[in-house]
């Protein structure tokens, strides 16, 4: 396991990064265009983001703003409004989800609290190449944008399909996408039995005999489960579920106390918290997250990303 190190940047190499590193032609169209519209929040200092309700009418204020703060974190609301600077007026935000790499579930690292590492990331890489591709194929959504934020990912998407919708609906998404509700009929190959599914198979070839006891199987059941992972792992992804549900030991009622365990571990997968709330500010692309020195950056394939595509001049 190679552990990413991580340290603060300071207040020198921030002055350095804007300066002579960042360059507007890092920030996305999606922000570029909309810039006007957008509330913007600072962390000036790395006392956290209180320096609110900024408005810039041109990416050249916003240039001059970075270059002579020098900002510890800067972020933009993922709303557009009417008046920015007055949080009013309220027209559209993106649909945002957030997976970050120290939060997934069942880490296949050993990572404390904090800590990051190749794998974490690569598995928050996987976690979100799932759902871009449930957003493209299954919900029809064209401007989906991957941002790596310096320790995870944000999602953003910006089609207008989606932008209206309010807080109850954005939190049915978020239950649709990350798989965290048993589906009716579990056995179907297409829309959201599949999702569960696909989601559920990877929570089962990362979980450990520990974690099935816990959610409330017999230890002999759990065993034989982690035993037979890939046969397992196998039928959920076929939809071969009647075998799931004949493995022995297993019965109807354990058999709804795993699938409320998947459902669970699924429903880990991002912080529906960040998805639900239309007025959130985002740490905005092309910035330094100065408190592990990487950049924010947008992700162009996400099959291919590294994170060392963020490691900002100064370090390297
Ligand atoms: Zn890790």
């Amino acid at each position: 396991m190679i552990l990413i190190v991580l340290r603060e940047a300071t207040p020198e190499e921030r002055k350095i990064f804007y300066c002579e590193e960042w360059s507007k032609k890092d920030l996305p169209d999606f922000i570029l265009h909309t810039l006007s519209l957008r509330e913007f929040g600072f962390d000036l200092d790395g006392s956290g983001p209180s320096h609110r309700y900024n408005q810039f009418l041109t990416v050249e204020q916003l240039a001059d703003f970075l270059r002579s703060k020098a900002p510890y974190g800067a972020y933009s609301s993922v709303a557009l409004y009417e008046h920015p600077s007055l949080r009013k007026g309220w027209l559209k935000s993106e649909l945002v989800f957030d997976v970050d790499a120290k939060d997934l579930p069942l880490k296949r690292c050993k990572c404390r609290a904090g800590e990051i590492c190749e794998i974490c990331i690569d598995d928050a890489r996987g976690v979100v190449a799932q759902f871009v591709e449930t957003l493209r194929s299954d919900l029809g959504l064209r401007e989906v944008n991957t941002v790596y934020s310096g320790r995870g990912f944000h999602i953003r998407v910006t089609d207008d399909a989606v932008m209206k919708l309010e807080g109850a609906e954005r939190g049915q998404l978020v239950e649709y996408i990350t798989g965290s509700v048993i589906p009716t009929d579990i056995t179907l190959a297409f829309g959201y039995s599949r999702i569960f599914r696909e989601r559920a198979a990877r929570a089962l070839d990362r979980i450990d005999e520990k974690k099935i006891e816990e959610a409330g199987l017999r230890r002999a059941l759990a065993q034989k489960l982690v035993a037979e992972k890939e046969k397992v792992v196998a039928m959920m992804r076929s939809g071969k579920i009647g075998e799931v549900e004949r493995i022995e030991g297993m019965g109807p009622k354990s058999f709804r106390i795993f699938l409320e365990m998947l459902a669970k571990i699924n429903s880990e997968l991002t912080d529906g918290k960040v998805t639900i709330d239309t007025k959130r500010i985002l740490r905005l692309p092309s910035s330094l997250h100065s408190g592990v020195s990487r950049k924010c950056v947008l992700v162009h394939d996400i099959d291919r990303f590294s994170p060392d595509d963020a490691i900002p001049k100064f370090l390297r």
